[in-house]
């Protein structure tokens, strides 16, 4: 079966889709929190991130998001999945190899869960689609997974390299598709969003540019914390406040529309600098990420 068939076959659609969001909705009162997997990892030197950063070396860390709502938890990003290093030996381009890789050991969402007694979810909602995000997603056979409508498109035409969808990944047709409908009007300065639950915790908003469909999600925790997790619109929180693009042989590499991304990257800034309060978590920023700590530790 073709990819673009079985993405067909599984897709059910954008109604479906919110009926069973909102059917499955709980209360305001539910307890809100996430908790960082860290797959894996690699250094590298900041100036390879973003224009402008240092020579010292930083850690780039391969994260899923696990947020729990209530009795509900489902994966933003699935970071590297136990299949990665087959996936990489397909998928990968020989040259790009020396650019886009992972030190080991890795360890997959899944084991950690299981390890932690966790049940799988049962829904993972991807900031995009790149290798380093949807690695994992065949691990949770059966799962739905949410992409952006342009996100979708990308996925139904999948092919090799570090800025492509890979069929190794998103091939397996027990996966059941669906397409997110930002329906819920403007948000922090975002023109659509989508309130995962109704009552504002979680909080998805498109943010095009790092490819065609890259979404951003808040995540307002029991505590009152606000946090925005802004997959790869930036690799280093620091970018933000300096309102730095890519390196830019990274950019040129992986960001679909380097222009929208930097306009993404400029929205950050102003974002934070209305809003301090706010955390921004970059999929891959390991200093932002293990001061939250990671997995079995919790952000409430
Ligand atoms: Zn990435």
């Amino acid at each position: 079966m073709t990819v673009r068939k079985a993405i067909g076959r599984a897709w059910i659609g954008i109604a479906a889709a919110l009926a069973l969001a909102s059917g499955a909705a709980a209360g305001p009162s539910e307890k809100v929190s996430f908790s960082i997997i860290k797959t894996g990892d690699r250094l590298s030197p900041e100036s390879m991130l973003f224009q402008g950063g240092g020579k010292a070396k930083v850690e780039v860390v391969y994260s899923a998001i696990l947020v729990r709502h209530g009795g509900q938890d489902f994966l933003f990003d699935t970071g590297l999945g136990a299949r990665i290093d087959d996936q990489y030996a397909r998928d990968m381009p020989g040259w790009k190899r020396r650019f886009f890789y992972y030190d080991k050991p890795i360890v997959p969402a899944r084991a950690q869960l299981a390890k932690a007694g966790v049940p799988a979810v049962r829904r993972i909602v991807l900031s995009h689609s790149h290798w380093d995000h949807a690695s994992g997603v065949v691990d949770f056979p059966g799962a739905e997974v949410w992409v952006s409508p342009p996100e979708r498109a990308l996925i139904a035409k999948a092919g090799h390299g570090a800025d492509n969808v890979w069929p190794s990944q998103v091939g397996d047709p027990r996966l059941i598709w669906k397409s997110i409908d930002f329906s819920s009007g403007p948000y922090l300065g975002f023109e659509r969003s989508l309130d995962v639950y109704g009552d504002g915790t979680v909080v998805l908003v498109p943010q095009y540019g790092h490819t065609a469909g890259s979404v951003g999600m808040f995540v307002t925790t029991s505590s009152g914390r606000r946090f925005f997790f802004c997959g790869d619109t930036v690799w280093s929180a620091a970018a933000i406040d300096a309102g730095r693009p890519k390196f830019w042989l990274a950019r040129t590499l992986v960001d679909a529309d380097a222009g929208m991304t930097l306009s993404q990257v400029r929205r950050m800034t102003a974002l934070h600098r209305r809003d301090p309060g706010l955390t921004f978590v970059p999929a891959h920023d390991g200093r932002v990420q293990a001061r939250l700590g990671y997995f079995p530790a919790w952000v409430e």
